[in-house]
């Protein structure tokens, strides 16, 4: 399994390193090693995540050669002559970025949340929902499965806002990951100080997960009781400051949300410096306060990746899982045809899936995490999409 192409190093220019593949070249900022000319690392986001050795790089490398050549042929073929608006922003997607496909595992470590967002089936006052917590070791056991046996090279952990786990169990955390993984380690963990933000970036965090749910200030403050827009907004540019990568975006399909208001979340998203934009149909959960109203349709979470991808076209726009929630058949791929370029694959424990129900569906058929990955890169390859990330 490789989600990640190895590239050779072809230029060092202090922190800037070129990578070549196949004749292709792109730059990723260095951070953490010393290379010399000629030898071979893994990028993810535009940062070098990994080493890899000569005579390992070599057969993957001769493995990726000629699916490399054909994959690009398909997508070619399936983005031209446009015909309509996702069509047209598939061509975009393929005119600017090629086709790599991010793939990032994502491990849910806990469903306890202290918040009550109206939308949120995982809400504190969720009384029916069970709830699981994954002790520190179970959590780093588990991304060490990931990256080391799956071979992910970007890892999202996410929970709900769960205090159990203080700054001191986060650091530990994060401390074993770092020292088992060599990926990129991305934060879905909600709001914390900027300084507990800062002590994760010193143990070489490098990206967050962070959704501003809503760039409307009185939809947000409805949605999210308690809580106010310009903090969150204020948290995510402290973050880019710090050297984070963004990862960020909004719900689609919110009761009382105007079309306007969600061509404001896509602009807002791009001026964030987002890294990566991630948004999603809001559907309708029946134990939360807004189970009455109807799920956000899938045209208009299509439509909205389209819009996206039309006014940012060098963005990295995650197909979200939610979108299969809405269409288990073809959710992802129609999302990926409509200029998406992203994906998560969940690999949280089995037995845990079942309850970071956030949405119904969200994890209603837990199936075999192996199996999940080689359906995905069927998907892929079915459209011609390089599972990879491959630097800048
Ligand atoms: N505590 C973390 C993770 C929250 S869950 C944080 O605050 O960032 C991750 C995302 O799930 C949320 O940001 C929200 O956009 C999405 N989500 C929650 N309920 C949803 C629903 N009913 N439908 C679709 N997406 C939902």
């Amino acid at each position: 399994m490789c989600y990640a192409i190895p590239g050779k190093i072809t230029k060092i220019d202090g922190n800037i390193v070129t990578l070549d593949y196949f004749g292709e070249e792109r730059r990723a900022r260095n951070e953490f090693y010393q290379f010399a000319l000629g030898e071979y690392a893994y990028a993810q986001g535009g940062l070098i995540v990994g080493r890899i050795r000569e005579k390992e790089a070599l057969p993957a490398l001769e493995a990726w050669k000629e699916v490399f050549v054909k994959l690009k042929e398909v997508d070619r073929r399936l983005a031209f002559n446009p015909k309509d608006l996702r069509q047209t922003a598939n061509a975009e997607r393929q005119k600017h970025l090629g086709n790599a496909c991010c793939v990032h595992g994502i491990i849910e470590f806990s469903n306890y949340c202290a918040n009550n967002c109206l939308y949120c089936g995982i809400q504190n006052s969720n009384k029916k929902l069970k709830r699981y917590r994954m002790s520190e070791e179970e959590i780093v056991d588990a991304c060490d499965y990931a990256v080391n046996k799956l071979g992910f090279k970007a890892m999202v952990m996410q929970s709900g806002e769960d205090g159990w786990y203080t700054e001191e169990k986060l650091i530990n955390i994060v401390s074993g990951i770092r020292k088992k993984c060599e990926c990129l380690l991305i934060l879905s963990i909600g709001e914390r100080s900027a300084s507990t933000y800062k002590k994760f970036y010193d143990l070489g965090v490098r990206a967050a997960l962070l959704r501003f749910e809503t760039s409307d200030e009185a939809l947000y403050t409805k949605m999210r009781p308690g809580h106010k827009l310009q903090a969150r907004l204020n948290l995510l540019r402290e973050l880019g400051r710090m050297g984070y990568l963004l990862m960020s975006g909004f719900l689609i399909g919110l009761p009382g949300q105007s079309e306007d208001s969600i061509m404001a979340d896509i602009d807002l998203t791009a001026s964030l410096g987002v890294e990566m934009f991630s948004f999603g149909p809001f559907i309708s959960h029946p134990d939360t306060p807004l189970a009455k109203l109807p799920s956000a349709a899938m045209d208009m979470a299509l439509d909205t990746i389209a819009k996206a991808r039309l006014k940012y076209p060098d963005a990295k726009i995650l197909a979200t899982t939610a979108l299969e929630s809405l269409d288990k058949i073809n959710g992802l791929k129609n999302a990926l045809l409509a200029g998406a370029n992203s994906l998560m694959i969940n690999v949280t424990p089995p037995k845990h899936q079942p309850f970071y129900e956030i949405y119904p569906g969200h994890s209603a058929k837990v199936v075999d995490v192996e199996k999940k990955i080689e359906e995905t890169i069927a998907l892929l390859r079915s459209i011609g999409r390089a599972p990879a990330d491959l630097g800048i």
